[in-house]
Formats: structure tokens, sequence, C-alpha cells
């Protein structure tokens, strides 16, 4: 599946930073970069949108998440200047329950509007497709009951059209998302490989599924060092 860096640009990092990162990732083979937007001047956030493509090229993809900063005005003015940057998706641009919202900038803008990794259940995601206020789902599969509701969700996005970019948690995605018949977009973050003795295989842009039983992880002894109890359910 295609795979975007998501932690080489959070809104605190400072822009040379933010292009350093980016390349290092195009350099792990990692094929698209997203840096988060929301700064309180939202003139800062079009600079360096503007800076990152530039520096990554017109034919890298780029995707920008707001992390629901906006209300609506704000985020159908920043969309309408994020046009011509030719971005992948513009994410979480406003609450994410604000499902009306969603829809009117997602018919107002040319660029795909992502979001919803915040919703805690299928039927919240019903709602987002009922009112057809985005471009691409992101649902996570821990938040909303675990993998048997994450696939009939999928089953309910794809009839609805939607494409698929899963939130966080790869090791736990990268099975699901390889489920959906449009090619998904998974994101790499490095925050979860220490707990892992294997790691996710990312070659030419694109991150593969393993072979190895089950997910494919075992937990770290690292890992293990940093639990703090244990406690066994279910036997007498
Ligand atoms: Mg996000």
């Amino acid at each position: 599946m295609q795979c975007y860096n998501t932690s080489g640009g959070f809104l605190h990092t400072p822009i040379e930073e933010v292009k350093e990162n980016a390349t290092k990732s195009l350099e792990q083979g990692i094929k698209g970069i997203k840096i988060k937007v929301g700064q309180p001047n939202v003139r800062e956030d079009i600079k360096r949108v503007e800076a990152v493509r530039q520096h990554i090229g017109d034919d890298t993809p780029l995707m920008i998440d707001a992390n629901q900063q906006w209300d609506r005005a704000t985020a159908l003015r920043f969309g309408r200047a994020m046009e011509e940057f030719n971005l992948v998706w513009i994410e979480e641009p406003l609450d994410a329950y604000d499902f009306e919202g969603h829809a009117q900038l997602a018919n107002a803008l040319d660029t795909p509007i992502a979001s919803e990794e915040m919703l805690a259940s299928v039927g919240e995601h019903l709602e987002l497709i009922r009112h057809k206020s985005v471009d691409i789902i992101q649902p996570d599969a821990p938040r909303i009951g675990g993998i048997t509701k994450f696939l009939q969700l999928t089953t309910l996005s794809d009839q609805a059209g939607l494409a698929l970019a899963p939130h966080f948690a790869m090791e736990i995605h990268l099975h699901l998302a390889a489920t959906y018949p449009q090619e998904p977009w998974v994101e790499h973050f490095d925050w979860l490989d220490p707990l892992f003795n294997e790691a996710l295989e990312i070659k030419d842009g694109r991150m593969y599924l393993p072979d190895r039983p089950g997910l494919g992880f075992t937990l770290s002894e690292k890992m293990r060092g940093w639990t703090i109890g244990t406690q066994e359910f279910g036997k007498r």
C-alpha cells in the first residue's frame, strides 16, 4: 500500500527541519509527506505548505492535517488557497462531528477532504457517509471496536465510493487496508517501532504485508520492560 510520513512536519517544527525530515523520509522509500497546519496565523501555514511543495517538487504526494483547528469560514478560505498545491488531501479541517460542514467543504473544493480518525463507532461513521462529508475515510480500528467493526465499515465506505487512509497503528491497519478494493494510503510513524521485534517493510513508496503468522509482530523485550504489571483474565 502507498505510504506517507506523518511525523516530520509538526506545527512546532521549524520549516528547515520539516524540509530535512521530508528528504529523509523520501530517501527511506516513503512516498508521500504529510505536514500539520493550524498555526494561529493562517498565512504562516500557507508559507509552510508552499515551502514544502517547492522542496519536494510537484510529483511527490503532499497532504496536510489541521487536526480540527478551523471554523467553516477559515477552512473554506484556506482550502481555496490550497487548490494550487495539488494536495492529495486536506485532513480534519473542522470539528470531527461537523458532518454538514465537512460536506459543504468537500463540495466546494477540488482538493479531497479526509477525516474522522476521532470517530468512536461504526454508527458515527455512517453519519459521515450519509452526509457525504468526506472523499477519504480515516477510521481507526482500535477506536471503533476492532477488526470486525473496521471491516464492516470499510464494506460500506467502498460502496459509497470513498477512498481509505486508516489512522495510525499500521501494524494492524496494514492488514485491514489490504482488503480494500482501491489502493489505500497508510501512514508511517516511527513512534511504535520500539514496541516490536519486527520492522514494517517499506520499499519504493509502499508498505508491504508481512508473511509471518497473525499480524506478524511480536512484542519486544524493551516493551516488556515498560510494562508495570500483568493481570490474567478468564482463568479459574
Ligand atoms: Mg490526523
